[in-house]
C-alpha cells in the first residue's frame, strides 16, 4: 500500500517490512537510527513497548500510551499514533464530529486510539460498550481524565440496543476480522437508523456483516480500508512532507484482500 503511493509520486523511499520480536526492539530501534530511516510503523506487539526507546511522543500517542508510527525529527525519534489520526479523517469525510454522540464497541487498542482521537476532535458523548469489565472502565477512566467529552461504560452482555439520539456507531473489535468473517456484534439492528454513521475498523474483508446490514438500513457507513488509508497517508506525509494520493492505496489494499 505504502510503496504503491511511493510509486505513483514517482518518490525514491522504500518501505521495507521486518519481523521484530519484543528482544529484538531495542537493536532494531538502534538499528533503524544508525541507518538514517526516516521512520517506521509498528504493529502489535510492539506498539506500548517501543515509547521507551524513542526520544518523546506527539500529543495524542502521549494519551493512548501507544505508538504506531515513530517519526525522525531533528535526529530524534517522536512516536505518534496515526491510528485514530486515520479514523477521524474518514470520518470527518462524512460528517463534522464536533457536538456528536458516539456508541464505540471494544475498548482495545483500536479503541483507545479512536476514543482519543474523537474525543479530542469535540465529539460531546462517548459510550464504551465492552464485554470485559476491566478494560472498558480503564479506556472509560482514561477519556474522562484526559478529554472534556462526557464518557459512559456499558458492559456488553446480549444483545445491545443502541440509544435514540446517537449519531456515530463504532465497532472497533476485532469480531469479523478474517477468517472469522461471519462473526457478529451482539447489537440489536432495530435500533440502528438511516440517521446514524456506522464504522468498522476491520479492514479484511471490508464489507464485514455490520457494514452491509448498516448500509440496507441506508446508513452512511464507513469501512476499515479508510482508516488502514489514512493512517498511512498520514504517515507518508510525516517521514516524507508529502501529501500522496489514498486512491492509489486504497485500490492496492483492495486488491490485496481480494487475493
Ligand atoms: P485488542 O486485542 O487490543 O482489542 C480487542 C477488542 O475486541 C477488545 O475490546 C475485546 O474485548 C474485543 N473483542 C474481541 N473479540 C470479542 C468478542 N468475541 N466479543 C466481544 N468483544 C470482543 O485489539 P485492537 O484494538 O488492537 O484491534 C481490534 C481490531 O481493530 C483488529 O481487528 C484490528 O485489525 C483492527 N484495527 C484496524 C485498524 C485499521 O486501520 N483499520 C487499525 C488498528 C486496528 P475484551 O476486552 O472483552 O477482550
Amino acid at each position: 500500500m505504502v510503496e504503491a503511493a511511493y510509486r505513483h509520486h514517482d518518490l525514491d523511499w522504500r518501505y521495507i517490512n521486518c519481523e521484530v520480536g519484543p528482544d529484538k526492539l531495542a537493536d532494531a530501534v538502534r538499528g533503524a537510527r544508525a541507518m538514517g530511516w526516516a521512520g517506521f510503523n509498528c504493529s502489535l506487539p510492539n506498539k506500548v513497548e517501543v515509547i521507551q526507546y524513542l526520544d518523546g511522543l506527539g500529543e495524542s500517542a502521549k494519551i493512548i500510551g501507544a505508538v504506531n508510527c515513530a517519526v525522525r525529527r531533528d535526529d530524534q525519534f517522536i512516536g505518534e499514533n496515526t491510528d485514530g489520526k486515520g479514523f477521524l479523517e474518514s470520518l470527518s469525510e462524512k460528517i463534522d464530529p464536533a457536538g456528536k454522540s458516539m456508541v464505540m464497541f471494544g475498548a482495545g487498542g483500536a479503541a483507545r486510539a479512536i476514543g482519543v482521537e474523537t474525543a479530542l476532535a469535540g465529539l460531546t458523548k462517548i459510550t464504551v460498550v465492552n464485554r470485559s469489565v476491566d478494560r472498558g472502565q480503564e479506556l472509560t477512566t482514561l477519556l474522562r481524565e484526559k478529554t472534556p467529552t462526557e464518557v459512559n461504560f456499558e458492559q456488553w452482555n446480549g444483545e445491545y440496543r443502541i440509544p435514540d439520539g446517537t449519531d456515530i456507531v463504532v465497532n472497533s473489535t476485532s469480531i469479523g476480522l478474517f477468517p472469522d468473517i461471519d462473526a457478529r456484534l451482539a447489537l440489536d439492528m432495530d435500533s440502528v437508523t438511516s440517521n446514524m454513521l456506522v464504522a468498522d475498523v476491520i479492514p479484511n474483508p471490508p464489507r464485514t456483516n455490520l457494514i452491509q446490514e448498516a448500509e440496507a438500513k441506508g446508513c452512511t457507513v464507513i469501512d476499515g480500508l479508510g482508516m488502514l488509508v489514512n493512517q498511512g497517508v498520514i504517515g507518508i506525509k510525516y517521514w516524507t512532507g508529502i501529501d500522496v494520493n489514498p486512491t492509489v492505496m486504497r485500490a492496492k489494499l483492495e486488491e490485496i484482500f481480494a487475493n
